[in-house]
């Protein structure tokens, strides 16, 4: 359920109304947007069956969610959430390039790899230090070492970080590293680890599960916004079909179909979606001509001595010149690429489909 303020509530009703929720045992959470500030309630809703909170001072209307999601739905926020890393907004007009290497193996390769990323146009740096791989005999990720060492890097280059964490046990070593946590597909149903990363208290990047649908993904996302955590980013990551010419396909629909009924941010991973070089600056294209508030893509400057992921991974050039036409598809739908920390660096939001598509010049 959640209640809707009038627009002149003032800062004593809404205390009321939160005070008078949580004495019925229920969690409240609240949403300031720019228009209307709704506050969700989460728990046994039965408890309010004959309580008018409409006649509460301040309060506009009281609404049933009738989606099973709740705090992931427009009902609660309409407007685009805006994520942002140390800075770098990922969301609403903006669109955010993360990119790097699947994993974190040397810090030579990093360096090169980072400079690589950052002067064609990314924002955030990705790769894994923790690394979950379908084999215990592949390579598993540096851990800690790799943790620091991207770290490093990113605050060499003033880049936000973006790193797996596998484990309830590693959310603490990664939080204190990384600037985005990255729950990968194998765990998008881990639910103490959604629960755990909604504690940390950075914003959280959730990969949609091999076999999960929209619901379940949304879902996902639930468990870590009723932690508290609102800064969830979403990431379209490709699906298992029979299709097996590709590593997994591409589910580009999953862009605005969540879009249209979720306010978080939605990116793409061409990379892990086709697990093929050849595939991914089309299928970013794609995801960006979609709708898209970023990409994910593995970077390599020599893929073929990869420790894992290779053939999917783009070369710096390569990179360089998909960055360049994903800032005009960006233009085309009324985006544009950030390169780098703006002004603004809390947590805000913007009207849903903020800019539109720019008028041609007369
Ligand atoms: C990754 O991004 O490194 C990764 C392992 O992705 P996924 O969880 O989507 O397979
Ligand atoms: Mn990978």
């Amino acid at each position: 359920m959640i209640i809707v303020l009038k627009p002149d509530t003032t800062e004593k009703q809404r205390e009321h109304v939160l005070d008078y929720i949580k004495d019925f045992g229920l969690k409240a959470h609240v949403s300031e947007g720019a228009y209307r500030t709704v506050i969700g309630l989460i728990g046994d809703e039965s408890v309010l069956q004959s309580v008018p909170l409409e006649a509460l001072p301040g309060v506009e209307s009281v609404m049933p969610i009738l989606k099973p999601f709740k705090l992931a739905s427009r009902e609660f926020h309409a407007e685009d959430k805006i994520v942002f890393a140390r800075g770098v907004p990922i969301g609403g007009p903006h669109v955010a390039i993360m990119a790097g290497p699947c994993a974190v193996e040397t810090r030579e390769y990093l360096d090169v790899i980072a400079r690589a990323v950052k002067a064609a146009g990314a924002a955030i740096l990705r790769g894994g230090a923790f690394k979950p791989r379908s084999s215990p005999y592949s390579f598993q990720g540096l851990g800690e070492e790799g943790l620091k060492m991207l770290r490093e890097t990113g605050d060499a280059l003033d880049m936000p970080v973006v790193t797996e964490v596998m484990d309830t046990r590693q959310v603490d070593t990664v939080a204190r590293y990384a600037d985005i946590l990255q729950v990968g597909a194998r765990n998008m149903q881990n639910f103490d680890l959604l629960r755990e990363v909604g504690k940390a208290g950075k914003p959280v990047l959730l990969k949609r599960g091999l076999s999960a649908t929209i619901e379940e993904f949304l879902l996902s996302a639930e468990y870590i916004l009723s932690e508290g955590n609102p800064n969830v980013i979403l990431c379209e990551r490709g699906i298992r079909t029979f299709e097996n010419s590709t590593r997994n396909t591409f589910d580009v629909s999953a862009v605005p179909n969540i879009q249209s009924e979720c306010h978080l941010p939605v990116v793409v991973d061409p990379s892990h979606a086709a697990g093929r070089r050849d595939l991914v600056v089309p299928l970013a294209r794609a995801g960006i001509a979609a709708g898209a508030a970023g990409v994910l893509v593995d970077v390599h400057c020599e893929p073929e001595k990869a420790k894992c992921d290779g053939p999917q991974a783009l070369l710096p050039p390569a990179f360089a010149d998909m960055v360049r036409e994903l800032g005009l598809i960006a233009n085309v739908v009324g985006r544009s690429i950030v390169r780098g920390p703006v002004q603004d660096s809390k947590s805000r939001s913007v009207p849903k489909h903020p800019t539109r598509a720019p008028k041609p010049a007369e």
